[in-house]
């Protein structure tokens, strides 16, 4: 099973019900918890450990100006404007390459080849019995993070048990995270901006046709309308969390909740049935 964790908005806690998720399952099966907040990972702050890390790396066009007669159709052809081609030369604008190879297809003098550029790393650790961290880490300067996401997520692929936190939002990070998985947890929080961007990923994962349940985080009690919005919408409430002064603190030890308070492990074990139930995995 590949089970995402995401969230509409940044905030809500979907990093501490990734690693507690996983915390749990992993003392019963094996687990590859996947870090694809590649911009920002995190989950290492709640497991460290040693890893191997490894370059990622996409292939970008190299052209060979003594081969290139400048007629043009490489410019003509790229549609991410990543080659203008002038009287005297091609420019290539790296950040706006997407590594398609069309423009090496298409260049009737064999002008262009590909080579690798690194845009970002690629680490895995083994931090507990059990449990497999696989994180990307983009590199600064560099957009690409759709390639790294795939490439930790390809890492991951023979792996039983998968589960992917996601970077925050409804954008392309999102999408390539989502992308092949079973079902997916989103976390919110009871809030107008939660709900908002609750709709927001409701409506992404329902494109996408994963099949998602609701963390509400934090809860103070007073959840009438993300409830309302979950009936509304036939959403299963997973589970909800209290708004917790401990939780908060062990939280910003870089501490388990599960670990801390071995009596969560009940509740997230609980979780986990859910969430194989929504992906349709018997026990
Ligand atoms: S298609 Fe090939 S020959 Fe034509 S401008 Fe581009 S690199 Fe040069
Ligand atoms: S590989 Fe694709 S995106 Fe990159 S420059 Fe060539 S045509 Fe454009």
């Amino acid at each position: 099973m590949k089970l995402a964790v995401a969230s509409g908005k940044g905030g809500t806690g979907k990093t501490m019900v990734a690693a507690n998720l996983a915390f749990t399952l992993s003392r019963t099966e094996p687990v590859t918890l996947v870090d694809c907040d590649v911009e920002e990972p995190d989950l290492n702050l709640f497991f460290s450990g040693s890893a191997t890390t490894t370059d990622v790396t996409v292939p970008v066009p190299v052209i060979d100006d003594a081969s290139c007669d400048r007629c043009g159709k490489c410019g003509e052809f790229c549609q991410y404007g990543a080659l203008t081609v002038l009287r005297d030369r091609v420019l290539f604008f790296p950040e706006l390459c997407h590594s398609c190879g069309g423009c090496t297809l298409v260049c009737p003098k064999r002008a262009i080849h590909e080579e690798p550029k690194r845009i970002g790393t690629l680490s895995v650790s083994a931090p507990l019995p059990g449990l497999n961290l696989i994180s990307g880490l983009l590199d600064t300067g560099s957009s690409r993070t759709v390639p790294i996401i795939r490439a930790i997520k390809e890492r991951a692929n023979n792996d039983p048990l998968v589960i992917c936190d996601s970077a925050p939002g409804t954008s392309c990070p999102v999408v390539e995270t989502l992308d092949g998985c079973d079902a997916c947890i989103l976390v919110t929080e009871s809030t107008p901006f939660g709900l908002h961007d609750l709709r927001l990923a409701v409506d992404v994962t329902a494109r996408l046709g994963v099949p998602a349940g609701i963390v509400i985080n934090r809860s103070d009690g007073k959840d009438e309308a993300t409830v309302r919005f979950c009936i509304d919408h036939d959403l299963e409430i997973l589970m909800t969390i209290p708004f917790s002064r401990e939780i908060a603190a062990i939280q910003s030890r870089g501490d388990l909740l599960c670990q801390v308070r071995p009596e969560w492990q009940k509740d997230f074990s609980a979780l986990a049935a859910k969430c194989k139930s929504l992906a349709g995995v018997e026990e």
